[in-house]
């Protein structure tokens, strides 16, 4: 952006200067055609269109610079199969967020597919994938604009949601349910029904990402246990809330 904005500037000034150079070129009364090419005024000049020349490449070459870092920075940060966060984007946005007093309360939510192994072994690898990118894209398309998707590994997704109390990101993860079993996944007969489990956990001032991300795996780990297509809630949380679906 930065980089941007200093090379709109010096082209600018490149392409004005041409006008009081000619201006100043007509005005100026040579002592005779064959001095005026030595002259100090035409040295200045040549001089002046050196100088924005230089700063323009240079410009020119820092836009480019910082498009390649942005370019690689976005490839560090994002799955290439699913287009949400891999696991080193999203700690590193969630820490960020979550270091961030306005964002509290704020949520977590673990998302697995279930039986995904399955899809695998019946219908091939490939099916597999096309499933994690509908998946991934369902995901994406379900937050706003503050929430923070990534895949985590495998078939395995997670939601920080900031501003989103226990109760709140109950909700949403039940809605985030009820969209995976409506949805019809590329790849999958018709007859398959896909769902998956989610584990909910609100953050605990104290602890970092790594704890409560045990306690919405612990959910999650519930949900599995009691069948899975279930939304389970961290047990410490989980009285609080109006009585699960
Ligand atoms: P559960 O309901 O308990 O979660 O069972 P599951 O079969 O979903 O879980 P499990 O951990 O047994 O299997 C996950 C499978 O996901 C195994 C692995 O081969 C597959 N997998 C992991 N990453 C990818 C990937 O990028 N593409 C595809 N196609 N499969 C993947
Ligand atoms: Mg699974
Ligand atoms: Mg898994």
């Amino acid at each position: 952006m930065f980089a941007e904005k200093v090379l709109f500037w010096v082209l600018l000034a490149f392409s004005l200067h041409f006008f009081p150079r000619t201006v100043l070129t007509v005005g100026t009364v040579a002592p005779s055609a064959g001095t005026f090419g030595t002259s100090p005024f035409w040295l200045a000049l040549q001089f002046s269109l050196a100088v924005l020349g230089v700063m323009l490449a240079l410009a020119l070459f820092a836009v480019t610079v910082s498009d390649m870092v942005a370019d690689l920075r976005h490839e560090r940060a994002v799955d290439p199969l699913t287009g949400v966060l891999n696991r080193r984007g999203f700690d590193e946005r969630a820490h960020e967020l979550l270091a961030d007093a306005r964002n509290w309360p704020i949520s977590l939510i673990l998302v697995d597919i279930d039986h995904f192994k399955t899809i695998n072994d019946t219908f091939g690898h490939p099916a597999g994938d096309a499933v994690l990118k509908a998946f991934g894209h369902l995901l994406h398309d379900a937050m706003r604009q503050v929430d923070v998707c990534g895949r985590l590994g495998g078939e395995e997704f997670a939601y920080l949601l900031p501003n989103c109390d226990a109760a709140g990101a109950h909700v949403f993860a039940q809605r985030l349910r009820e969209n995976v079993r409506r949805n019809r996944f590329d790849g999958l007969p018709q007859s398959h029904q896909l769902t998956a489990s989610f584990g909910v956990a609100s953050a605990r001032h104290g602890e970092g990402l790594g704890e409560m991300t045990a306690r919405a795996d612990a959910a999650l780990y519930r949900a599995k246990r009691q069948g899975r297509d279930r939304v389970e809630v961290d047990e410490k949380l989980a009285k609080n809330l109006v009585p699960k679906a």
